[in-house]
């Protein structure tokens, strides 16, 4: 998996990718990563990539030609080293919800490009003549696309054949197929009293079968609780 990151701050992503899973799977050569500095597409000499917005306003709006240059680079870097035609992603409140589906469609992507917006956003002629699909952390707004990258990264490499060691495992997780997309239910370990508390005689007992049917109801009740919207996706998760 190749991904390309564009952005004012490459600076940004050293400490997230530098640390865990997501520096693993780059040391094992299931991802590589590379961040390239928007400004080095700027013709003048202040290496402008903003500018005010047509008909007045706050704020300022990223230039498509800049945007448009490192997109058509990157791209010919990728057809260069015989990779598959990159899928480019701007990262915006105003594309499609990340989730745990859409994490593992990105997953299974040869190439991505990454554009990450500042400012008010970017031209939108750039995102109709080169932006594949807009994809949104959530229903709020940050100050740029490199947080919303940095999610989107570790989500997808983290669904990655082999980028999991056996002490994190992707089928038990919250959303994940093996709980039909489901929330996980509560976890423990050791002391076996804390604070007055035990920890559940089931997970003591040493018996799968009834541990397995206890880990099922947990998470069927604990979804019902607090996310009775996601009971109705099941049926998606099964084919
Ligand atoms: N004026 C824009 C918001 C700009 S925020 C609007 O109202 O839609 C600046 C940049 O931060 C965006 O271009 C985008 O790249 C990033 N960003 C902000 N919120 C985001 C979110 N929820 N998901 C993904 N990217 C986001």
């Amino acid at each position: 998996m190749r991904i390309r990151i564009i952005t004012l701050f490459p600076e940004m992503f050293d400490g997230p990718f530098g640390a865990s899973i997501v520096s693993r799977a780059t040391r094992d050569g299931l991802v590589e990563i590379t961040t390239h500095q928007l400004r080095d597409y700027a013709k003048d000499k202040h290496r402008t990539v903003d500018d005010t917005p047509y008909g007045g306003g706050a704020g300022m709006v990223m230039k498509p030609d800049t945007l448009g240059d490192a997109v058509d680079d990157l791209k010919q870097q990728a057809a260069n080293s015989g990779e598959p035609d990159p899928r480019v992603i701007l990262m915006s409140p105003q594309g499609r919800r990340l989730d745990q589906r859409v994490a593992g469609e990105f997953s299974t992507h040869g190439s991505l490009i990454i554009v990450c917006g500042r400012y008010e956003g970017v031209d939108e002629r750039f995102i109709e003549a080169c932006v594949d699909e807009e994809i949104s952390i959530g229903d709020y707004v940050i100050s740029g696309g490199e947080p919303a990258a940095i999610v989107l990264v570790d989500a997808l490499t983290r669904l990655i054949p082999g980028a999991l060691g056996s002490q994190d495992s992707a089928p038990s997780d919250s959303f994940a197929t093996g709980l039909d997309g489901k929330l996980q239910g509560p976890v423990y370990t050791r002391p076996p009293e804390w604070d007055g508390r035990e920890v559940p005689e089931i997970l003591l007992s040493g018996d799968h079968a009834r541990l397995e049917k206890w880990r099922k109801e947990q998470s069927d009740a604990r979804t019902g609780e607090r996310r009775p919207d996601l009971l109705n996706q099941q049926n998606e998760y099964e084919d």
